[in-house]
């Protein structure tokens, strides 16, 4: 080893001790007659010190003639600080040196390699190698190693093997547009990168692997929407003779393993709620149950299971905007009768902005002064109905609830981000608090405008819940999936189902689906085939790995816990990817 100890490890028990440490230089000061360096590796910092009249002539002149990001080996005496560093690991001691070789010079970095840098974003991704000198973007790599190794140990210690599915493939049925790469030996083919290895892992499963799992990257050819990284990661699981509780169960498992082992967290049992609720309740099917306020269905939501005529409800007093409505929703703000005029002001001018769609915005309270109900609609609603509303959204005195109307899937919609916006302004979205629940019984199809046909809401190896069965084909669109979604925070980090192991049913499927048969039969004849060989029932789910690490970071990007990410149109722009082929290449792979 060129070094005695790394940069993080040396404190007063060492004084006295002859060292040799090696490193990047980070910081330079020289007063004349003494020169520190803050000497840096991956594991910490340590200072070293020249001084005139101590040290040796030609270690003061190295020492004299490094720059920032210089490679240097030092060895010297551990000694004790006078100013010492509470916040540093090795704040109390520092080396005096008596030996400097410059093991690489550094061009002038363009960014500060610190906590805090002046680079910007595309500077940071065009020498991400340094950016990944510095701590924030190293601690987040080192966070999704630990996280990598404990969902490994989980996982092993329930008997889930490790197994590699090859990444030249052809397409694969997740609903997004495949990456593909030119054969050269079959001019005029193509093979596809892995959307995932939904089939391979269902092959594995008639294959009687029993429990198969994989953190492998994907690739989905998407419109990038910001924050989406055209490959990424997944933990990739499957197991079989197991039913929809058994995967919830394991799995549970496998976050309560990583909360405790990675954060020391207890999340405690993860709730189920089913797809219909969460629509009623919240307005989406990813909930953020930091805060567990519901929305208030007023007027609406039958498709969800409301149940109209409930209380005082909105029609009869002539506010036409409530009467002529699709829905009326109102969202709580526990605390929010003191919200003055101009934050209400404010608030409807954001739910009227065009991507919230909303044209206004009714608030009522409850006065904490004198426990008077008030509203913008007091001229039509009289106390009891504000009373009803209120009560029934589980307020009172002190509190405010925020009212919106319009078309069902708007004004669901709209509800739900105001919600989420009052959870911000209420300071209840802690990225250091965890609510995770599982959502299930999502409709299996979607149907879809622009084609004129049923699409796969999860893909078209969902099993249909078994009650459901008998719909398939009277009313293919109230039948539930077998399939489930594993939301944090309001985000969905995983999500999969109990698939179909049977030929004839998965046929039908494609059929609904709109497949040709010979259509199904060339893209996936390969599974129906094996699936006249004896497939036990099975299932599985996948976790979006990125977006866990971020969220176990507490970050909203999951940029910097990806080590060599694309940019927003999908750009490597540090070794500029994606780029032209030259022209020998072009003609061996056949292409114009
Ligand atoms: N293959 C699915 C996905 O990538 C997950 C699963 O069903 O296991 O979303």
């Amino acid at each position: 080893m060129l070094r005695t100890h790394r940069c993080d490890e040396l404190n007063l028990a060492h004084t006295g001790h002859n060292v040799t440490l090696c490193g990047w230089v980070s910081k330079i000061r020289d007063k004349g007659g003494l020169i520190w360096v803050d000497l840096r590796d991956r594991y910490g910092l340590t200072q070293l010190v020249a001084e005139e009249g101590q040290t040796a002539q030609d270690v003061l002149e190295t020492m004299r003639s490094l720059g920032r990001e210089f490679v240097v080996r030092a060895s010297g005496l551990v000694v004790e600080r006078h100013n010492k560093n509470p916040n540093l690991r090795t704040g109390e001691i520092e080396i005096r040196v008596n030996s400097l070789e410059i093991l690489n010079a550094s061009a002038l970095p363009p960014f500060l390699i610190e906590d805090e840098t002046d680079g910007g974003e595309d500077l940071r991704m065009q020498f991400r190698y340094l950016d990944i000198r510095r701590n924030p973007v190293r601690s987040k790599l080192e966070l999704r190693h630990r996280m990598a190794q404990e969902v490994r140990k989980y996982l092993d210690s329930q008997s889930f093997i490790e197994v590699e599915t090859p990444v030249l493939i052809k397409t694969t049925p997740e609903g997004a547009r495949d990456f593909v790469v030119p054969s050269r030996m079959h001019p005029g083919q193509f093979y596809a990168l892995p959307q995932s290895p939904q089939t391979f892992k269902q092959l594995l499963m008639v294959g009687g692997l029993d429990r198969y799992f994989q953190i492998v990257k994907c690739f989905r050819d998407e419109d990038l929407r910001a924050d989406r990284q055209p490959e990424f990661t997944q933990i990739d699981c499957e197991m079989s003779f197991v039913e929809r509780s058994d995967i919830l169960a394991m799995f549970e498992g496998l976050f309560r393993h990583l909360f405790l082992q990675v954060k020391g967290l207890d999340i405690g049992e993860i709730p189920v709620m089913t797809y219909a609720d969460a629509m009623l309740l919240y307005g989406n099917d990813k909930p953020d149950l930091r805060w567990t306020a519901p929305l208030l269905t007023l007027k609406g939501g039958q498709a969800y299971g409301a149940v109209p005529g409930v209380g005082l409800g909105v029609e009869g007093v002539g506010f036409g905007v409530f009467e002529e409505a699709e829905a009326v929703i109102a969202v709580p703000v526990p605390g929010g009768a003191s919200w003055t005029r101009k934050e209400l002001d404010a608030l409807t001018d954001w739910v009227k902005r065009p991507q919230m769609g909303m044209k206004g915005m009714v608030w009522v309270r409850c006065e904490s002064a004198d426990g008077a109900y008030r509203s913008s609609v007091d001229k039509f609603y009289g106390a009891a109905y504000l009373k009803d509303w209120m009560t029934r959204a589980g307020l009172g005195s002190g509190d405010l609830m925020l009212v919106l109307a319009g078309p069902e899937a708007l004004t669901r919609k709209a509800a739900a981000e105001l919600r989420l916006e009052i959870g911000q302004r209420l300071g209840l979205r802690s990225p250091d608090t965890y609510k995770a629940l599982w959502v299930v019984d999502f409709p299996l199809l979607d149907w879809d405008d622009e084609s004129g046909r049923w699409v796969a809401m999860h893909h078209p190896f969902t099993s249909p819940l078994p009650e459901d069965m008998g719909l398939m084909q009277s009313e293919p669109g109230k039948v539930r999936a077998n399939a489930y979604d594993m939301v944090l925070n309001g985000t969905e980090i995983g999500g999969g189902s109990i698939r179909i192991h049977d030929k004839n049913l998965q046929a039908r499927l494609f059929e609904l689906l709109g497949f040709e048969a010979d259509d199904a039969q060339a893209k996936f004849g390969f599974l129906l085939k094996a699936f006249e060989y004896g497939a036990p029932p099975h299932g599985g789910i996948a976790f979006g790995f990125d977006r866990l690490c971020a969220l176990f970071g507490g970050q909203e990007s999951i940029r910097d816990f990806i080590a060599f990410p694309k940019n927003n149109a999908g750009r490597d722009v540090m070794i500029d990817a994606p780029s032209g082929i030259d022209p020998v290449q072009r003609k061996e792979l056949g292409l114009p």
